[in-house]
């Protein structure tokens, strides 16, 4: 028996004041959800999937209706889930119609002999087993669509400069739980990053990049600009070093620093152990992140360094 344990995120980068409050409350309502499952004895899956879909449904992250737009001016979407207990993954990639990528991507991992699922063929899954499809337009509100145009107004040097900042707003979403049974789950989901190619998938939903679970070792979920995490393979590298006996909270430092010194990479992460020790770490203006446990809720959106569990 473990006490069991919900972390979430809800992006890493520069948070604007006047959407701090909107990512506290989508915070909450992500850790009530989830915990209401973790402590009624539902797995660990089911608990980061909870939380995932209360933040999907936010418009304040870039997840499911509110993501950033591609530059064709499409919501496209991306999320893996895993368990840490049986190592099974299931993700979908580029697609646009899920109203719920996470719930499609649990599908992939308890209901496909795949790990992935991309575009159409995803979609159709999802649909086949019973994850409900919606309009590409649901997910697209005014706020992203100002965004794009702006940005594709902007001469190629000051895109550039923006979108590798780390005060660029990229909200992607993620949780990280410990259930009674001693079993680890982990999920991320995202729209990725603004004006992207169609059909680039980010370090979100690949396994070992934005996501990754081992009892073993740990549950981890990475936020931010995805193309570093995915050359240096972030999620599996901090997981690795909790496995080889460095704590949560020091492997998630480290993993941060390793971002920027090798790729100067800006971005952020949770960890979380079999024992519920867990690390929360970023080099980005914000992080918007969320803990809860039977001692009860805390949550915040840090300016500097994030709370080490
Ligand atoms: N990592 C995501 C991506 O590159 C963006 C984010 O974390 O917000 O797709």
């Amino acid at each position: 028996m473990s006490d069991p344990i919900l972390v979430v995120h809800g992006g890493a980068w520069a948070i604007p004041d006047d959407l701090v409050e909107a990512h506290l409350e989508g915070i909450e309502a992500a850790l009530a959800a989830g915990w209401d499952a973790l402590n009624a004895g539902a797995s660990a899956l089911e608990a980061v999937e909870q939380a995932v879909v209360v933040m999907e449904d936010h418009e304040a992250f870039d997840a499911g209706r509110g993501s950033f737009l591609n530059s064709d001016g499409r919501v496209q979407l991306d999320a893996l889930m895993m368990c840490g207990a049986t190592l099974r993954a299931g993700g979908v990639g580029c697609v646009e119609r899920i109203r719920n990528p996470i719930r499609a991507a649990r599908k992939v991992l308890e209901q496909s002999p795949h790990v992935y699922l991309v575009g159409p063929g995803a979609e159709r899954f999802a649909a086949e087993h019973g994850a409900p499809l919606c309009e590409n337009s649901e997910f697209i509100i005014p706020r992203e669509v100002a965004r794009l145009r702006e940005y594709q107004q902007k001469t190629e040097s000051e895109r550039s400069e923006q979108l590798f900042s780390a005060a660029q707003d990229v909200d992607t979403v993620g949780a990280v739980a410990l259930d009674r049974a001693g079993n680890l789950a982990a999920a991320t989901s995202t729209g990725g990053t603004l004006n992207k190619t169609p059909g680039r998938v980010g370090d979100s939903s690949l396994i070992g990049c934005g996501c990754y679970a081992d009892n073993q070792a740990a549950a981890v979920s990475t936020t931010g600009w995805g193309e570093p995490i995915m050359k240096l393979v972030l999620g599996k590298w901090a997981s690795d070093r909790v496995a080889s006996g460095v704590d949560p909270a020091h492997a998630a430092a480290d993993a941060i620093a390793y971002l920027k010194r090798r790729l100067d990479g800006h971005g952020g992460i949770i960890l979380l152990d079999a024992r519920g020790h867990f690390g929360i770490a970023h080099n980005t203006p914000r992080m918007a992140w969320g803990t809860a446990t039977a001692g009860g809720h805390a949550r915040g959106i840090q300016r500097t360094a994030a709370p080490l569990g």
